[in-house]
């Protein structure tokens, strides 16, 4: 496999499929926060310095067919500033040969919303009253449609560069489709899937003991696959958030209103066990910050988590858990943090997670090795000031999630085949 450190870009044009999937205020069509536009940059730097030139391609939200709403042009003037030069604009990604061609070595085009096409995801838009079989077919004719958008974007450019870890797990046209149509010397990651790649590799194939995964959030059902591949690799499992009251309840504590997904009480049974047979520690929360209604206004009691009052929902973990999470994050080498341990978004159950995240930066600081994923673990990650203090803080929520599940990700597999 190539890798971008020993390519020269030199007179080649590369196409970057990168993550410019940036929230933009609605009323003066402005990029809010730049931090994915940021994350490109190494790569198309590098391809600049060479001596290439570098066609950018993206998605923007979900757009229903081509929708101004979701154009990348409010992104033009950010890259702009961050390359200190002018970057092309085709308003038509798939009409945009001429100006591909046109370009110069040291250029930059930026394709529009390559999701204004539906041949990018692949996936039609079909009345509800379609049948299984009209479902069927039109799938099939959109595939072959999303060949050929890869196969007329592929022709732009000599090199395929897939920088885009957001979408890494996901099979569209411009993610994974499109490495087909370049030989293996020829396509290749860009410096932040590389990196992304590697700080995952660390902690799947870590010999740093002891590793502990911390998971949180809603949910259980959503993180069973990634507990059960962590259950063979690490020492610790804490389990925060909405999700350890099902843990709880399986083990027959009182849990209130708390979420609980009955369903699942079986399976969270199945995983204690589990992770008893493997010698693997699972430490679920012992006190609980419950609150009389889901509202940042709602009253507050503090309970052993089993012990929630009737008619309250547990929101946070109390002190008493903090102190005995912090104890084993401190004395890890390997830390993975996926999921709040509460609903952080409320003020009055927001401490557990900060202290979390304190503690996973103190760890970091005394020379552990720590990964932070999923959309909200980064956000208290920033929202406390603590980026700079974790080892790394992954860019892709469900591409990160799906390869530490231990799946192969299509973004990831076109490129080195595995
Ligand atoms: P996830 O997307 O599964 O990582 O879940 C994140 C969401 O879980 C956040 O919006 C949190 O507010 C929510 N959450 C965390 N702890 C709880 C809890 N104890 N009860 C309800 N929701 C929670």
């Amino acid at each position: 496999m190539k890798m971008i450190e020993d390519f020269n870009f030199r007179g080649l044009r590369a196409i970057v499929r990168v993550d410019f999937n940036v929230p933009i205020d609605k009323k003066t069509l402005t990029v809010t926060d730049d931090t994915r536009i940021r994350g490109a940059l190494p790569t198309i730097k590098k391809i600049l310095n060479d001596g290439g030139s570098v066609i950018l391609m993206s998605h923007l939200g979900r757009p229903a067919g081509r929708e101004e709403k979701y154009s990348l042009r409010p992104v033009l003037p950010v890259l702009e500033k961050h390359l200190a030069m002018k970057v092309k604009f085709a308003g038509d990604c798939l009409g945009a040969a001429a100006e591909a061609g046109a370009l110069k070595p040291g250029e930059v085009l930026l394709l529009e919303n390559v999701r204004f096409y539906p041949e990018e995801e692949g996936k039609p838009v079909l009345p509800d009253t379609a049948t299984d079989e009209e479902k069927k077919a039109a799938k099939a004719e959109l595939k072959v449609r999303q060949k050929e958008l890869a196969k007329t974007l592929a022709g732009y450019a000599d090199v395929y560069v897939n920088d885009a870890f957001g979408t890494a797990h996901r099979a569209h046209g411009t993610t994974a489709v499109i490495a087909d149509y370049f030989t293996p010397e020829k396509r290749m990651f860009g410096y932040l899937i590389n990196s992304e790649l590697a700080a995952m590799d660390k902690v799947l194939t870590s010999s740093r003991k002891p590793f502990t995964a911390i998971m949180g959030g809603a949910k259980v059902s959503d993180k069973i696959l990634l507990i059960e591949n962590l259950l063979e690799r690490c020492d610790n499992i804490i389990i925060g958030g909405g999700m350890a009251y099902t843990f709880i309840r399986a083990r027959g504590g009182k849990t209130g209103k708390s979420l609980c997904e009955e369903d699942k009480l079986d399976l969270a049974l199945s995983l204690i066990a589990r992770a008893k047979e493997k010698g693997v520690k699972l430490l679920l929360p012992v006190d609980s910050v419950n609150g009389d209604s889901f509202d940042a206004e709602a009253n507050t009691e503090i309970t052993a988590a089993d012990k929630v009052t009737d008619g309250w929902m547990g929101l946070d973990i109390g002190e008493e858990s903090v102190k005995l999470f912090r104890e084993v994050i401190l004395a890890s080498r390997t830390i993975l943090w996926n999921g709040p341990m509460g609903v952080f978004e409320m003020e009055k159950f927001s401490k557990g997670t900060t202290d979390i995240a304190h503690a996973i930066a103190e760890a970091t600081s005394k020379g552990a090795f720590t990964l932070i994923g999923g959309g909200d673990s980064v956000s208290a990650i920033n929202k406390n000031g603590l980026a700079d203090k974790v080892s790394y803080v992954s860019t892709g929520g469900g591409a990160m999630l799906e390869y530490m599940e231990g799946k192969k990700l299509p973004g990831i597999t076109a490129i080195r085949g595995y």
